[in-house]
């Protein structure tokens, strides 16, 4: 039996597909669905937090089953919980969840939170892709690159991919998509930080319109060690290159006091394995003390179920 199907069994038993409400750097209070298996994705960034991709793809299926992840929803939305954006992200790239159009227009059918996707926006190229976005109220897109060779180094992605089809997919969207487009770039020092490239990305820029350009940099511990930050001094300098409507996102988490009736070390859990995350962050969005996460992650350390690992000078914590 392959990993993949390992998982899909094991999701039908027992696993979730919702996390949080988690305080998020752009989306408030965001329940994350996450509807792909760690990790599946069409690229294998250099900065992810996730990990190496072990599951690199382009194709496109149903991983999990659509009504339990709808009645996830339905029972977290209904819990009181303050809920700003359904948010879909997590252990991969979203799009390549093929019931993820469904899954938007069910959740706009019972609510009137709004639904965001964050995308790497390699499959845009495709209408059905595009199509399935449609229901979104916002798109979270990424563009590190507007070359193939920057796109290779820093993104290394499936080997059919080609960012020029890549940005010719944003535009056609940029177009069809009457809901809010915020543009991600992920800045890694040496990479895609030259004059020359941002120039070129203010070009792509400039034919998709985003409602915004939000730029970020390596703050978790990435897949490859030398993936590099760029100073704040550096982000600056680029967001004026890049124009008014760019603004700077690199770790600002709301205050967040969210009461939890799940297990607590079952909670945390469920945070450190969709990305790194440090003991603050942990605290701030499950509304809990300091000591009382404390003693749980101990018992998670000495469990062998998490380790810590510095990165930054702060510390963070992810699975074993
Ligand atoms: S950062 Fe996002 S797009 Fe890149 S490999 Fe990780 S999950 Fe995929």
């Amino acid at each position: 039996m392959t990993t993949e199907a390992l998982s899909t069994k094991k999701n039908r038993n027992s696993a979730l597909q919702t996390y949080g409400p988690v305080p998020s750097r752009r989306l408030g209070f965001s329940l994350g669905i996450d509807i792909v298996p760690l990790k599946t994705c069409s690229l294998n960034c250099i900065y992810c937090q996730l990990g190496p991709t072990s599951k690199k793809t382009i194709h496109r299926k149903e991983y999990f089953s659509s009504s339990d992840i709808l009645a996830q929803i339905k029972k977290k939305v209904s819990s009181g919980q303050r809920i700003d954006y359904i948010t879909f992200s997590g252990s991969g790239e979203p799009t390549l969840n093929s019931a993820l159009g469904k899954l938007i227009r069910e959740i706009k059918k019972t609510t009137s939170i709004p639904v965001a996707v964050l995308t790497n926006s390699t499959l845009l190229s495709r209408k059905s892709v595009r199509n399935a976005l449609m229901n979104a109220d916002l798109v979270v897109p990424s563009l590190d690159a507007a070359t193939q060779e920057i796109f290779v180094k820093i993104n290394r992605p499936y080997p059919s991919l080609k960012i020029e089809e890549i940005m010719q997919g944003l535009l056609k969207f940029s177009k069809e998509f009457k809901g809010s487009i915020w543009l991600e770039i992920m800045l890694v020092k040496g990479v895609n930080d030259s004059p020359s490239h941002i120039r070129k990305l203010k070009e792509a820029i400039a034919k998709i319109k985003p409602e915004k350009v939000q730029l970020n940099t390596v703050i978790r511990p990435p897949a490859e060690k030398n993936a590099r930050p760029l100073s704040l001094k550096d982000l600056e300098k680029i967001k004026s290159i890049l124009g008014e409507n760019c603004e700077i996102i690199v770790g600002s988490y709301r205050e967040a006091q969210i009461s939890t009736t799940e297990n607590l070390e079952g909670a945390i859990l469920s945070m450190i394995r969709r990305r790194p995350v440090t003991l603050a962050e942990i605290s701030t969005s499950l509304g809990k003390g300091k000591d009382e996460i404390i003693r749980s992650l101990d018992s998670l350390l000495a469990e062998g179920k998490i380790k810590s690992v510095t990165h930054k000078s702060l510390k963070y914590f992810e699975p074993k």
